[in-house]
């Protein structure tokens, strides 16, 4: 990566944010702009594009800070779910371009997710479709 994001801004202190957890692997904060109250983001210190892009072994520690984070929501806040989601690239809805794993906290019809649009298979097409996905791994 070649241009500070904002993230990486806020690692270093530049940027101000309300931290929720930090240790020498990952920061988290509060979303400056939240799904609900809550709305945590967890970030690796080592800067990387996106998911794809991540050491495993840090993508490893931000999923456990980011169950640590969702069941704190639930103990503190009454959530009674929530959302973990990566938006991986300009097309997956990614906005910073650090990777960042979103924790939601939600609560019974708080709407805040439209429906997700489906597609289907003709007969045959998912098995194409994952032996391509197979070929690539
Ligand atoms: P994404 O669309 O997955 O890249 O999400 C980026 C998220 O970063 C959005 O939810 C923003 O509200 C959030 N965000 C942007 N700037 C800041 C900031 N300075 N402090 C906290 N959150 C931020």
């Amino acid at each position: 990566m070649s241009d500070k994001t904002i993230f990486s801004k806020i690692i270093t202190g530049e940027i101000p944010a309300t931290k929720v957890y930090e240790d020498d692997i990952v920061l988290a904060f509060l979303d400056i702009n939240p799904s609900n109250q809550g709305h945590t983001l967890v970030i690796p210190k080592e800067p990387s594009t996106d998911v794809t892009e991540t050491d495993p072994d840090i993508l490893l520690h931000i999923m456990t800070i980011g169950q640590k984070i969702a069941k704190a929501q639930r103990k503190a806040l009454g959530a009674t779910g929530n959302n973990l989601i990566f938006n991986c690239g300009a097309d997956g809805g990614q906005e910073v371009f650090h990777t960042h794993l979103h924790v939601v906290p939600r609560f019974s019809d708080d709407q805040v997710f439209q429906p997700p649009k489906h597609t289907s298979y003709e007969a045959g097409e998912a098995d194409i479709v994952a032996d391509q996905l197979k070929k690539a791994l």
